[in-house]
C-alpha cells in the first residue's frame, strides 16, 4: 500500500517521512490526515488495546463532544472543523465508535447568549426557557451532538492507518532525538505525547500540567448528554448502549492514578443535580456500575499547543517539530480539526510556506 502515498509530481520515489510520538487520539487523528500524501511511522510508549495502562489519557475519555465557549475565533473555526467531521463520521461509518446523540448544556455563570457561538452552528440547538433550567443554571441550550467509546473509536482508526501503510512502533523515549533511532530519515516529526510532553527531553514544556479525572461506567436509561459548567462541574455521557459516564472532577495536580472511593458519593450527587428525579440512584449502593475509571487529562496552562518549531539545542538542531498536545480533557472534541491544522504545518515544513517566483 506504500505506493499509494507517493506524490507523482513532488517525490517520485519516496514520500516524505512524518513521525508522531503518540498514539492516543491527538496521534491517530494527525495521521490520518497526513498518512495520504506522507510516509508516516507512529512511535509511541502506549498503543491502541492497552485500555489498562495509566499511561495515556485516551481510554478512559468521557468521552463527549461538547462545544466551548470563551476561546478565540481561531480555536473556534478548529472546534467546527471537528465537529463536522466526526458528524459526518457517525453517520457514514456508524462501526466507527462515533453516536450522534442529544445534548444539554448548562451554565451557570455565563448569562450573556451573545458568548454562545455555537447556536446557529450545532444541529437543531436551541436556548432553554427558563421554565426548564435547574436551579442555579442561568442559561441553556439543546443540540445533537457525538459522543466516542474511545475502545472501539481508537480501534477503528488504527485499523485504517495500518490499512494505508502507517507503521507502529512501540518505544518509550527519554529525549526527542531518539526519534532518529526509529525512522533515520525523518523529515518531521509531530509530538503528540500527551503528558509526556512535560517529560521528553528536547520538550520538557512546563506548562504541561495533570488534571485527575475520575468517573464511573453505570447502567442507564438514559440518552442524552448533559454538562453543566461554572460553579458545578458535571457531566452524564450515555453512550447508547445502556451504558453511561458519569463524572465531573478534575483536580489539577493531581498525579494519583488510584481510585478515591471517597469519590463516588460526589459524582453521583452531581449527576443527580442536573438529570431528572429518578434518572439515577439516590445511593451509590443502587448504583448498577460497570466500570470505576481514573485517568490523567493531559491539559497545559495556556491552553493546547499546536505550532511549528525548528529544535535548536543539540543534539536535534535542525530538527522540525509540529507540537499537538495540552489538549487536557477535550481530545476527542479537537481531535479531527486539530490534526488538520497540523497537517497545514507539516505542509508548511515539507513544501515552504509560499511560492518561489
Ligand atoms: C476521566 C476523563 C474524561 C474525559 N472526557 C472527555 C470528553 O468527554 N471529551 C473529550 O474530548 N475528552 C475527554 N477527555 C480527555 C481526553 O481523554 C484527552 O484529551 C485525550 O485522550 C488526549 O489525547 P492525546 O493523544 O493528546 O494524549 P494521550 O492519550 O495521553 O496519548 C499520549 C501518547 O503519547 C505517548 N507518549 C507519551 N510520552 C511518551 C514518550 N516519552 N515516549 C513515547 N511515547 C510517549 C503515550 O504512550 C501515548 O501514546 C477525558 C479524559 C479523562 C481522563
Amino acid at each position: 500500500m506504500k505506493e499509494l502515498k507517493q506524490s507523482a509530481f513532488l517525490h517520485p520515489l519516496m514520500p516524505p517521512a512524518v513521525a508522531i510520538i503518540g498514539s492516543g487520539i491527538t496521534g491517530l487523528s494527525v495521521a490520518l490526515a497526513l498518512s495520504r500524501i506522507y510516509d508516516v511511522t507512529i512511535v509511541a510508549r502506549d498503543l491502541v488495546g492497552d485500555n489498562e495502562s495509566h499511561g495515556w489519557a485516551s481510554p478512559w475519555a468521557g468521552a463527549g463532544w461538547r462545544p466551548h465557549i470563551g476561546t478565540s475565533d481561531e480555536d473556534i473555526e478548529m472546534q467546527k472543523a471537528s465537529f463536522r467531521y466526526m458528524w459526518k463520521l457517525a453517520e457514514t461509518n456508524p462501526e466507527c465508535g462515533l453516536k450522534r446523540v442529544k445534548s444539554i448544556d448548562y451554565f451557570d455563570q455565563v448569562k450573556d447568549e451573545s458568548l454562545v457561538w455555537y447556536k446557529d452552528f450545532m444541529p437543531g440547538c436551541r436556548r432553554l426557557p427558563s421554565t426548564e433550567l435547574p436551579e442555579g443554571v442561568t442559561l441553556g441550550f439543546e443540540f445533537q451532538t457525538v459522543v466516542a467509546t474511545p475502545s472501539i473509536y481508537l480501534q477503528w482508526l488504527k485499523d485504517r492507518l495500518s490499512a494505508s501503510g502507517t507503521t507502529f512502533v512501540r518505544k518509550e523515549l527519554s529525549h526527542i532525538s531518539e526519534i532518529k533511532d526509529v525512522v533515520p530519515q525523518v523529515d518531521v516529526v509531530v509530538n503528540a505525547s500527551g503528558v509526556g510532553a512535560k517529560y521528553l527531553g528536547g520538550v520538557e514544556d512546563e506548562l504541561v500540567e495533570e488534571l485527575r479525572g475520575q468517573t464511573m461506567l453505570v447502567r442507564t436509561k438514559e440518552t442524552t448528554v448533559i454538562c453543566r459548567s461554572g460553579d458545578l462541574y458535571a457531566y452524564p455521557i450515555p453512550r447508547l448502549d445502556g451504558n453511561a459516564i458519569i463524572g465531573g472532577i478534575s483536580q489539577p495536580g493531581n498525579t494519583s492514578t488510584e481510585l478515591d472511593p471517597a469519590l463516588r458519593t460526589e459524582i453521583l450527587r452531581r449527576a443527580r443535580l442536573v438529570t431528572s428525579p429518578g434518572a439515577y440512584p439516590e445511593k451509590v449502593e443502587d448504583l448498577e456500575i460497570v466500570q470505576e475509571i481514573v485517568g490523567i487529562r493531559p491539559g497545559r496552562i495556556g491552553g493546547v499547543r499546536v505550532e511549528k518549531e525548528v529544535l535548536q539545542t543539540p543534539p536535534v538542531v535542525g530538527m522540525k517539530v509540529v507540537h499537538a498536545y495540552g489538549v487536557g480533557g477535550t481530545g476527542y472534541k479537537y481531535s479531527a480539526g486539530l490534526s488538520k491544522r497540523v497537517a497545514d504545518y507539516v505542509d508548511d515544513f515539507i513544501y515552504g510556506d509560499g511560492v518561489v517566483l
